[in-house]
């Protein structure tokens, strides 16, 4: 169910329905409890079992994080490893590698934390180039970045699948025989990026999971969001039964848990969201994202959408003719937030309202925050605009969004909303049907494993349980529904 009503500042639940721990102070990072009064009710509330794992998670990241004795005992393990199991006073960890673009960072970020959540670890934070200028932390009185003297720092980047330490590598090298009589290593790299292989995949089997339980210290790459094939998973059913009973707000819950924008990033969000897209009776956010090569706009994305907003009912049509204007005539406002790395798709819609009249009459005015033309990489600016874009549209009433894109998955998943999605152009050409309403607003695992672990075969695993399907944008995908 999506809002009905926006909160009125000052009377809303800042706290998210307790999904916000109370106890930061608000000036360093006013986003956290000041973003309830930008977005509409959505509806969804954690379940009280979900707030109370995350009070539980707070505390254990305060009692094991950076600078604790626990933390310190862990971190000498690891530089002196004398092969003996260690208990390091309840503290093992899971570390997140900075790596990729910000949609599958935020993503991956999330997965890791759900596993943290579900195989209590606490979870630290490669900060990379720009994770702290863009994140506020999330957990109150300890820090979520690794220090910048963790020993195993410098070999993040290289990190990949013949890394001695990476896991899948393990087992191809050795036989469960020998892996089962091995000592749990100080460490493992768990290579969980797109094109990992079958061992690699073992990861989302219930018995390496056993075998990873004893490792003090894992240190994942990502790209993807991983979540769907964690609930198939026999190990972790229940407790993710019991933290999210409404399937699809994992991300939802999660997101907004974890990403605040930072003061800077937040400035962007509230600046453009006063100046452009307050005061109107709609919002509707329509992201442009193309996978093409060549240097777009593109005759037939801009079809796709236009066909798309019109058989949707989501834009009103033009009458061509430029006929008289009806005295019935509807004085609704429509604002729509076009994000695109390039800009001629808004102007092409923005002229098209402007030069011809809509046949219901209502009055539709287009934004475009920035047009930044090509992706690039580990630019403070660019990303902090990346991000206030994400989450401007994660604001809106409606979303339309474009195929495989995680940019779109973050905007739908912190709103609460069920976008419609344009389907992937093939051969240049629009799709018919242009776009799809999707089932839920969980994001799309781009690259699931189809294994079979007690039988040790391939499976579809879209087809094993009712909650976890393939994805509309993408069929070998898997989401949460
Ligand atoms: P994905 O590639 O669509 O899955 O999304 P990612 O966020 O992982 O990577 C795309 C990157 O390209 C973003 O992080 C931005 O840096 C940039 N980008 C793509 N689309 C836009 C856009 O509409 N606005 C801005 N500002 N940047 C974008």
């Amino acid at each position: 169910v999506e809002g009905t009503s926006h909160s009125v500042m000052g009377s809303e639940d800042k706290l998210l329905g307790g999904l916000l721990a109370t106890g930061f102070d608000e000036d360093f990072c006013t986003s956290r409890y000041g973003s309830v009064s930008y977005r509409k009710a959505s509806g969804h509330k954690p379940s009280p079992y979900l707030v109370s794992r995350l009070r539980a998670y707070e505390a254990l990241h305060k009692r094991c994080g950076p600078n604790t004795e626990p933390y310190n005992r862990a971190v000498e393990y690891l530089r002196s490893d004398d092969g003996s199991p260690k208990q390091f006073m309840g503290c093992k960890y899971v570390v997140w590698i900075s790596f990729s673009g910000l949609g599958n960072r935020i993503l991956t970020l999330a997965s890791t934390f759900l596993y943290a959540l579900l195989t209590n670890r606490v979870l630290l934070v490669d900060p990379g180039v720009d994770m702290a200028d863009l994140f506020c932390e999330p957990f109150p009185n300890a820090s979520w970045f690794l220090p910048l003297d963790f020993p195993l720092k410098d070999q993040f980047h290289g990190f990949d699948q013949n890394s001695g330490h990476c896991y899948g590598k393990m087992l191809k090298e050795n036989s469960p025989d020998v892996m089962n009589k091995m000592n749990p290593p100080s460490f493992l790299y768990l290579h969980l990026v797109h094109n990992y292989d079958d061992q690699d995949k073992l990861f989302f089997c219930e018995d390496e999971q056993s075998f990873l339980k004893e490792v003090p210290w894992l240190i994942v790459k990502s790209d993807n969001y991983f979540i769907p094939s964690l609930f198939l998973i026999p190990l972790f059913e229940e407790e993710l039964n019991n933290l999210f009973p409404e399937i699809e707000t994992v991300f939802h819950f999660l997101g907004q848990y974890l990403f605040h924008p930072t003061n800077p990033v937040w400035g962007l969000v509230k600046r453009y969201y006063h100046a452009y897209l307050s005061g109107f009776d709609e919002k509707m956010g329509i992201q442009i994202r193309v996978f093409d090569t060549g240097t777009g706009p593109f005759q037939h994305v801009l079809d796709q959408i236009l066909a798309c907003t019109g058989r949707e009912n989501l834009l009103p049509s033009v009458d061509r003719g430029r006929s008289i204007l009806p005295n019935s005539y509807s004085h609704k406002s429509k604002v729509v937030l076009v994000t695109s790395l390039s800009s001629g798709y808004s102007e092409h819609i923005r002229d098209l309202y402007w030069e011809n009249p809509t046949t219901t009459g209502e009055v539709v005015s287009v934004f475009q925050p920035s047009h930044e033309e090509h992706q690039q990489t580990e630019k403070q600016m660019h990303n902090q605009k990346a991000w206030s874009e994400m989450y401007l549209l994660s604001l809106m009433d409606t979303l339309v969004t474009s195929s495989w894109s995680t940019f779109g998955y973050v905007a739908q998943g912190l709103g609460g909303l069920r976008p419609w999605i344009l389907y992937k152009p093939e051969n240049r050409t629009a799709p018919d049907p242009p776009c799809q309403r999707a089932m839920s607003m969980e994001p799309c695992f781009h690259a699931p494993p189809f294994y079979d672990c007690k039988a040790k075969r391939g499976i579809d695993t879209g087809e094993l349980v009712p909650h976890v399907r393939h994805c509309e944008d993408m069929s070998w995908g898997l989401k949460l529904i």
